[in-house]
């Protein structure tokens, strides 16, 4: 099923074409990768799919249903006055949920992450590393069918880069949560998702797309450059 449908998108900012025709389709389960240079439009791709912004033209489906699509930040964009669990809980508490089921929920994905030690540290004192993955926790606790991430990578290490990809690669195989990854990293791309969209720039436009045959649970097979080859088919 179609989870995710655009049909030759376009979206115009004044008179800047930021993205042309885009047609691509994401399955329900997918992990699918957008991969381009800087200012291609893959974050703006991103704000339409979350209705954020509108289209200019074309047709935009996304099934999920409303607050069902959440989004992880470059910047991890975590509310420096509140604490770990504080921000953890942000979408909880803007849904009215109950208190008790927001401490329950927050703990586990405090666990889930690693986080529970730093759960009363505020972002300042906090890593890189740490304050993505708040940010996860943030966006996984509304239990939403989409998740959407925008260069979550970027601002860390490499060490890093590959310890969150881990663990989400590991969330997703557990949820099966539709994931959709923003990235200009192929490395990257190739070891999370499914299947790659390849974007040029000005004005963004689908170039190819690329299909990762993956029947190992662990993305370290993939991080092999030598291995990137044998399982990626292009389509
Ligand atoms: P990417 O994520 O691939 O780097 P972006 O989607 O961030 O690309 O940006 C693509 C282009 O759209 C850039 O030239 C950027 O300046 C422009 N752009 C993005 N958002 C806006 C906006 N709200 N108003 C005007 N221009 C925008
Ligand atoms: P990551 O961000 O992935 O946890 P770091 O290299 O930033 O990786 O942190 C490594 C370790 O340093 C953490 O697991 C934690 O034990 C410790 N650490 C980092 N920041 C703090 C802090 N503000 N207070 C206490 N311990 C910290």
């Amino acid at each position: 099923m179609n989870f995710i449908k655009l049909e030759n998108v376009s979206k115009t900012y004044k008179n800047l074409t930021v993205l042309k025709n885009v047609t691509m389709e994401i399955e329900k389960g997918e992990f699918v990768g957008i991969l381009g240079p800087s200012g291609c439009g893959k974050s703006t791709l991103l704000t339409l799919i979350s209705g954020l912004e509108k289209i200019s033209s074309g047709h935009l489906k996304n099934n999920s249903t409303k607050r069902k699509s959440a989004f992880v930040f470059q910047d991890s964009c975590l509310m420096p006055w509140k604490n770990l669990e504080q921000n953890i809980a942000i979408p909880l508490e803007i849904l009215n949920t109950p208190q008790k089921e927001i401490s329950e929920k927050v703990n586990k994905y405090l666990q889930i992450l690693d986080l529970q030690k730093f759960k009363k540290h505020f972002p300042r004192e906090l890593s890189g590393g740490m304050k993505m993955r708040a940010s996860i926790a943030r966006a996984l606790i509304t239990d939403p069918e989409v998740i959407l991430m925008d260069e979550p990578f970027a601002a860390l290490d490499q060490i890093l880069r590959e310890r969150l990809a881990d663990e989400i690669y590991e969330i997703y195989l557990k949820k099966k949560l539709t994931s959709v990854f923003v990235t200009h990293n192929i490395a990257e791309a190739v070891s999370l998702c499914n299947r790659i969209y390849i974007f040029s720039a000005h004005p963004g436009k689908i170039i190819g797309q690329i299909k990762i045959e993956k029947d190992k649970s662990s993305i370290k097979n993939y991080r092999n450059s030598e291995d990137f080859h044998k399982n990626c088919v292009k389509i």
